[in-house]
């Protein structure tokens, strides 16, 4: 099955300049949905992770599945504010300003080898500040999976050794 077919470009989209690669067509197929989630599920198998660590929110709608396929634990990473308990946070540059994101500090066993997943690999900023987090909390980066990679933008060139894997390259 050809996974392309279900991902939708929107241009300037949700600023102009930008053509966003709306997955919601995916999502909404269910033997697109279920071929997606087994592809990546082979990539996180052959990583051997002890943990998935998923980013707000899209990463949510791949790592959670791939968790319990893999039946693993599911840590989330949430805006700031959003997760109740101790927390570190680590500030990003975006194109304009900063944004920041946060783990719970007791997430993550010491030394667990962690797959971070995310929707869309693009300048890679968010999935290093990312493996920041990971990293205070005690965890060890085995790698970045994404549904997509926008190739063009650079993002495997700043992850270095957080080697990043996804189903579809643009
Ligand atoms: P980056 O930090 O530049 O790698 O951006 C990654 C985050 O922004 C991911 O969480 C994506 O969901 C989102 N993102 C960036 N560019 C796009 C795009 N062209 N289409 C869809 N999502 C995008």
């Amino acid at each position: 099955m050809n996974l392309q077919q279900f991902v939708r470009d929107v241009p300037d989209f949700p600023k102009p300049g930008i053509v966003f690669k709306d997955i919601t067509p995916l999502l909404a197929h269910a033997d697109a949905f279920r071929v997606a989630i087994d592809g990546l599920a082979g990539i996180a198998e052959s990583l051997q992770p002890d943990a998935i660590v998923a980013i707000e929110s899209r990463g949510f709608w791949f790592g959670a599945p791939l968790a319990i396929r893999l039946q693993l634990p599911f840590i989330p990473v949430r805006k700031p504010g959003k997760l109740p308990f101790t927390t570190h946070r680590e500030q990003y540059a975006l194109e304009y300003g900063t944004d920041a994101l946060e783990i719970h500090t007791d997430a993550l066993p010491a030394g667990a080898r962690t797959l971070i997943v995310d929707d869309v690999l693009a300048t890679g900023g968010t999935a290093a500040a990312v493996g920041g987090l990971v990293r205070r909390a005690g965890g060890v980066t085995v790698g970045t999976l994404f549904l997509i990679e926008l190739s063009a933008l650079g993002g495997r060139a700043r992850l270095g050794d957080m080697t990043p894997h996804a189903l579809l390259t643009y």
